[in-house]
């Protein structure tokens, strides 16, 4: 049994919250003492003693839970996410239908009501992420759930909640049959390698289906294409798909060198006509330049936070600086791909980065279209932070 505890916030998380606001904030809570162990459920009242809603104790960045249901007499149980789990695939069987797409998002955490949780299928596998030690003690609640619900070849997990909010490295196989990695799975007909037992990471960002879908289908004939932070290559063979002349995929780790190339091979494509750069993308500005290489397409899309040895990069620091190394490196008319999932830079700040580096270097420009999170990546409007994810098409006029 689960405890339960009563936890009083103060008058403005009290507003917040009763207008739909999932997050516990750490400094919402007047009575933080009984918060002992992650995953009591607790029942958020006002300062008046009036209930709000019902929730776990989970810590998680700014937040110490999430609010999971404002019905004062829900008990939180296998029942209860059965439910959750029941609604959440149904608003996902359209992909479910579709024989050219098998790796997507199932369920997306708050926005599919309960914050903390993700699960990702990818062609009869699920990967199950834990955002705390609050969440993953509902764990047995949740397979049982998964095993009523859902036909597996497999279950995987990664826990995310470390002391810095980080991957536990572990085996991460759960239930049902192990995958022999890599797995094949589908995204608009292509194909991409994964592996679901190889740390954080699979080998794709779910997150970036449309803007793969638009470089392959509108942006990449007899293009040169330069992808930076490029990881396994996703968006270049994408855009290798959609008829690049040439395709150059850069990205600091060792790893992306193997991993790009099992992606053109399993899509059928000549890795050895494409380009693979192992280095820091700031190094590689520098020898393009030295080369007098130019572009007409380049994606950018770093991490909204990375440390490599010579240098720390920081989104809402270093982005500007970015775009202006980019804007060097394109062609007139040419086309700028700029993508961040960081949640301190919302769509109009990004803008302004775009606005203020195209003025620095003198250039004018025009957003040709604008892309977040896809349908599977469920949102609500009440938690607008949930919806990371901001990519710009900008045409470059020199
Ligand atoms: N665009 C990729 C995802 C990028 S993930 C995709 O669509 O799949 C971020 C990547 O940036 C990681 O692979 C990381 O190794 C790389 N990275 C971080 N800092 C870097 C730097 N300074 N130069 C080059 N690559 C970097």
């Amino acid at each position: 049994m689960k405890t339960i505890v009563n936890v009083k916030v103060n008058k403005k998380a009290a507003v917040k919250l009763r207008k739909g606001y999932p997050l516990i904030e750490k400094d919402a809570v007047e009575n933080s003492k009984v918060l002992k162990e992650e995953g009591m459920i607790i029942r958020i009242l006002d300062e008046k003693k009036n209930y709000i809603g019902t929730g776990y104790y989970g810590v998680q960045n700014k937040g110490v839970g999430w609010v999971i249901t404002r019905e004062p007499e829900e008990y939180i149980d296998a029942a209860f996410f059965t439910k959750k789990i029941e609604t959440a695939l149904k608003q996902r069987q359209h992909l479910f239908d579709d024989p050219d797409t098998t790796a997507f998002r199932v369920f997306n955490g708050e926005g599919d009501g309960v914050g903390g949780l993700i699960i990702d299928y990818y062609a009869g596998f699920y990967v199950i992420h834990w955002y705390s030690l609050g969440i993953y003690s509902f764990r047995e609640d949740l397979l049982a759930a998964m095993k009523e619900k859902v036909d597996y070849i497999g279950i995987y997990e990664k826990k995310r909640f470390d002391q810095k909010g980080k991957y536990i490295e572990d085996n991460d196989f759960v239930a049902g049959e192990r995958g022999e990695f890599p797995i094949i799975v589908k995204e608009n007909g292509v194909n991409f390698a994964v592996d679901l037992n190889d740390g954080a990471m699979t080998g794709i960002f779910l997150d970036q289906r449309d803007v793969r879908k638009a470089i392959r289908e509108r942006y990449s004939k007899d293009a040169e294409m330069l992808n930076m932070f490029s990881y396994t290559g996703a968006f270049s063979v994408c855009s290798a798909l959609g008829g690049a002349k040439k395709t150059t995929s850069v990205d600091v780790a060792n790893r992306s060198r193997a991993k790009t190339i099992e992606q053109f091979e399993v899509n059928d494509l000549n890795a050895g006509e494409h380009e693979i750069v192992v280095d820091d993308v700031f190094q590689y500005f520098k020898y393009a330049a030295r080369k007098e290489r130019t572009f007409d397409l380049v994606v950018v899309d770093p991490p909204s936070f990375a440390k490599t040895k010579k240098r720390t990069f920081s989104a809402a620091k270093d982005y500007i600086k970015l775009l202006k190394e980019t804007i060097d490196l394109t062609k007139n008319n040419g086309v700028i791909v700029a993508s961040t999932n960081s949640s301190t830079v919302d769509l109009k700040r990004f803008k302004g980065f775009i606005k203020d580096a195209c003025k620095e270097k003198g250039v004018a420009y025009s957003i040709l279209e604008q892309y977040t999170l896809p349908d599977d990546f469920r949102t609500i409007e009440e938690f607008p932070e949930g919806n990371y994810l901001k990519v710009l098409f900008i045409e470059i006029k020199k």
